[in-house]
């Protein structure tokens, strides 16, 4: 019993299913590949990864269209490798790692630059460039079994048809192996956590009309669609 009706089950599309993986959290690596980590003005030396948070329902099935979110004026795609935990645990080695995946797509981490720039600058918390309404669209999941690496594939993006991000998987500075087993050190993980793993350089603005598209080798392609302004 609830005194108003309980938000629904955030959840995604699932590659060849009817079923919808539900969603828990989602969590986001931080500068994970060299040149994403140079462009943004950071020394790409191997330091601790970090980690931040979008909520679960910033997350959308794709194809969609987003509105162009409210109070930017500076609205980044990033194309990212997501991971989907099927299975929870705490302290996670890195060799049992891949016994807690449950599958693995391509996402967005859409990010409003002005404010998350000011809140560097101003020592803040990035919550307002980061983890806004639909700031998260998702391919279908892909079932591990089916998924031929998450450690060696293309990751690229598109807008309007023009390449603007072309890494591979391999460029990971933390690979999900080694960012999972240091995710579950800080955060009992559960079924239903999201993790995205990070995005290469040539991130840029997009604008009401552009069309995002991108992929990851032998995981899955979107389309995302910039709408009028919410
Ligand atoms: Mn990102």
């Amino acid at each position: 019993m609830y005194v108003i009706d309980p938000p629904k089950q955030a959840s995604l599309a699932v590659q060849g299913s009817e079923a919808r993986f539900p969603i828990r959290r989602i969590f986001c690596v931080g500068r994970n590949y060299e040149a994403h980590a140079r462009e943004m003005g950071k020394d790409p030396t191997r330091e601790a990864p970090f980690f931040f948070t979008k909520p679960a329902d910033a997350a959308l099935d794709t194809p969609c269209t987003i509105p162009y979110p409210l109070l930017t004026e500076n609205l980044h795609y990033e194309i990212e490798l997501i991971i989907a935990i099927g299975k929870g645990g705490v302290r996670i080695a890195e060799a049992d790692v891949m016994d807690h995946v449950w599958g693995a797509s391509v996402g967005l981490d859409m990010t409003r630059r002005d404010l998350q720039t000011e809140a560097k600058d101003m020592g803040r918390p990035w919550d307002w460039g980061k983890a806004f309404d639909d700031s998260a669209p998702i391919a279908p999941i892909k079932p591990l079994a089916d998924v031929p690496s998450v450690e060696t594939g293309r990751i690229w993006l598109a807008v309007n048809g023009k390449v603007q991000q072309d890494a591979d998987l391999s460029d990971l500075i933390w690979s999900v192996r080694e960012h999972v087993s240091i995710l579950s050190h800080a955060m009992v993980l559960a079924p239903g956590d999201v993790i995205m793993t990070g995005t290469p350089a040539g991130v840029g603005a997009v604008v009401t009309g552009d069309v995002i598209t991108g992929g990851v080798e032998g995981i899955g392609e979107l389309e995302v669609t910039i709408g009028a302004r919410a």
